[in-house]
């Protein structure tokens, strides 16, 4: 049966967290160090990292390119070529600024995944465009958005494990499956790997 799959971006696609750690790295000179990132927003958890300066650097980072060049999560750009090659649909849902867009295209089209796929940025919360294009399953990593599209569509979910989206278990519900990597993703979903 063919589905429809939305995958999200940051922390699912692309190594995020490791892009924009380096930036800060090189900018501030806090070291990047990634078992340190157990908040969603690191100021909360980094030391030395002040929320304002963690705002600049995220837009900084993005508004210089930083999107344009992430590497993918080990097995990303295989997995979507899998699911794409056993007949199913690919949506990627983003909460990115705006003004990713181009960097955004721009290095789908180099991982070979821009004329099979559709690409959304959306504004807010990314049930409605569940709702809307259908998606039979979703991955994304962030401890606000899984809560938010359990509760509001009949999607799969699954969550891409991260150290800041682990307290998300406390709820004992079978609400959303944690994954640790894409081979563990493909597995659940009974794609070929
Ligand atoms: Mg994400």
């Amino acid at each position: 049966m063919k589905k429809v799959y939305g995958i999200d971006l940051d922390g699912v696609t692309f190594r995020f967290k490791r892009g924009l750690g380096l930036h800060i790295e090189d900018v501030l000179g806090i070291p990047f160090r990634e078992e340190e990132i157990t908040h969603y927003y690191w100021h909360e958890c980094v030391d030395g990292l002040s929320k304002e300066d963690f705002n600049r650097c995220f837009h900084e980072f993005g508004e210089g390119g930083g999107y344009r060049d992430l590497d993918p999560l080990p097995g990303s750009i295989e997995g979507i070529k899998k699911i794409l090659a056993e007949g199913h649909e690919v949506r990627f849902i983003t909460s990115r600024p705006k003004y990713a867009y181009r960097d955004t295209v721009e290095c789908l089209v180099e991982h070979g995944l821009d004329t099979n796929t559709y690409l959304h940025f959306a504004e807010g919360d990314k049930s409605v465009y569940i709702k809307r294009y259908n998606v039979d399953v979703f991955i994304d990593d962030s401890p606000y958005t899984i809560p938010e599209i359990v509760s509001n569509t009949r999607a799969q979910i699954y969550c891409m494990d991260h150290l800041f989206n682990r307290h998300l278990d406390d709820n004992d519900d079978e609400w959303f499956r944690r994954v640790y990597n894409w081979d563990e993703f493909l597995k659940e979903e009974g794609i070929n790997v």
